[in-house]
């Protein structure tokens, strides 16, 4: 039977861009220069452009600033600067998008390219769609030779961000406080921007892995406690207030309290979700369905509530917007702040934490009044197209206190509660539980995996 329906074209864009294992997977500089065509044949006007460290970037720039200039692009080159940096310059140059070379945590051999709107968000699945099917069909703007773009470079994206985040915290306070940290740039791009806003903020601070090297060799880029080592290490050894580590691109964050424990993203969440509650009452809070339940106790301890999404930052980034949202991040460390830009900011949320500790004490008190639980995560096999009846049948068998789908099954009941999610790119369930104790915890897990088998057996 023929269909009518044209088959999708394959997707290109992940949650965060294409990515690939450089020179293998596609991510070569033919592929760069033809998805630069693509880009530049959607966006139609200059394109400012930036990258992490990684040793790649230099021929993935060059052969996406190709194709986008062949599409009659100007690229205004920001050079090596975080992800958020580069997202503030698109918005405030009012440029046609971005376009960003980064890998962000992955390790050194990967590298990718990510899209940026023109308000400075990560761009909507909807116009990345678009791009993928000028890019499939070849369907390029070509400029005649009188309008071929050219590349400038910009120099000024990291001073004009660094002004906007000291504008939005209260820098008397936080020099008055004369606060000691730590801070570890993962030898990434926030090597270009923390050291110079720690200075502005008329902090101390000893750096760690703080100048751009792809080949990471102070330890890989995603801020795990393994990652995170000597850090915690420095800051255990006493003299600090806290410490801080970037993922490589500085979207993200991770904490290290004053007594030199390695603080999971969701009780940063908590915290900094937690004042920007109680300076503007009744605030709301936008997160995705995998954070801690302490991210809403810390809430409505400050009086605000808590709206989940659907797992990822470019989801939780535009229900903030249509919410009107106080703040939104997620559980990896990916803080948003609206008063700066919707997008996930490592720098801000450095500064909004060197803002809380300076006005309402050391970083390990603070932490100690939100509560904690414990999570367990477990998956099982299921043939993909199993997944969509499993999940329904889930959903209306499940016994619990509140059943919610926004992203997958999740199954509250006390103060406990289950995640059920199929994955998108594997062919397996994730669960996802969190509880008052571990065993707590991996009981339920457990028994939702057993469920769900027993579901893909039939
Ligand atoms: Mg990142």
């Amino acid at each position: 039977m023929q269909s009518n329906v044209a088959p999708r074209a394959p997707r290109l864009f992940g949650t965060n861009g294409v990515r690939g294992v450089v020179n293998t997977e596609g991510m070569d500089c033919e592929f760069a220069m033809r998805l630069g065509l693509a880009i530049g044949s959607y966006m139609k006007g200059p394109v400012m452009m930036g990258t992490d460290a990684r040793t790649s970037n230099d021929m993935l720039r060059s052969a996406c600033s190709a194709g986008l200039m062949a599409a009659g692009c100007d690229v205004l080159d920001c050079g090596i600067v975080p992800t958020p940096t580069l997202q503030y310059a698109v918005k405030t140059n009012k440029a046609s998008g971005g376009v960003m070379i980064t890998a962000s945590h992955n390790p050194p051999e990967f590298n990718g390219i990510k899209c940026i709107d023109p308000d400075g968000t990560e761009m909507a699945r909807s116009n990345e769609e678009r791009i993928e099917a000028l890019f499939h069909t070849c369907a390029f703007t070509r400029a005649d030779w009188a309008h071929v773009g050219r590349t400038r470079p910009n120099a000024t994206a990291v001073g004009e961000y660094i002004d906007a985040i000291v504008s939005l915290v209260d820098t008397d306070a936080i020099k008055k406080a004369k606060l000691r940290v730590a801070v570890d740039c993962s030898n990434g791009a926030a090597s270009v921007v923390t050291p110079k806003l720690l200075e502005r903020l008329g902090v101390r601070y000893v750096t760690l892995n703080a100048d751009p090297n792809g080949a990471f060799p102070g330890h890989n880029s995603e801020p795990t406690p393994d990652n995170t080592k000597d850090i915690v290490e420095l800051v255990k050894a006493g003299g600090f207030d806290f410490g801080f580590v970037h993922d490589g691109d500085a979207d993200r964050t991770i904490f290290v309290d004053d007594r030199g424990r390695y603080m999971y993203g969701d009780r940063s969440l908590a915290l900094v979700a937690h004042y920007a509650c109680r300076e503007r009452k009744d605030g709301l809070v936008v997160t995705s369905v995998g954070s801690s339940m302490c991210v809403e106790d810390a809430v409505r301890l400050a009086g605000g509530r808590v709206e989940y999404t659907m797992v990822g930052s470019p989801i939780v980034a535009r229900a903030m917007i249509e919410s009107g949202a106080v703040f939104g991040g997620e559980e990896n460390g990916g803080l948003i702040f609206p008063e700066l830009q919707y997008c996930r900011d490592g720098a801000m949320s450095g500064a909004k934490v060197l803002e809380i500790v300076a006005k309402h004490g050391r970083l390990s008190d603070l932490l100690d009044r939100i509560p904690s639980y414990s999570q367990y995560k477990t998956k099982t096999r299921c043939p993909d197209e199993k997944k969509q009846d499993v999940m329904g049948r889930l959903a209306a068998t499940a016994k619990g206190d509140r059943v919610d789908t926004t992203d997958g099954v999740k199954i509250f009941s006390g103060k406990s509660w289950v995640l059920v999610r199929p994955s998108g790119t594997e062919p397996i369930f994730r669960v996802f539980s969190e509880a008052q104790t571990p065993d707590q915890a991996r009981d339920i897990a457990e028994s939702y995996k057993k469920r769900v088998e027993e579901l893909i057996r039939g």
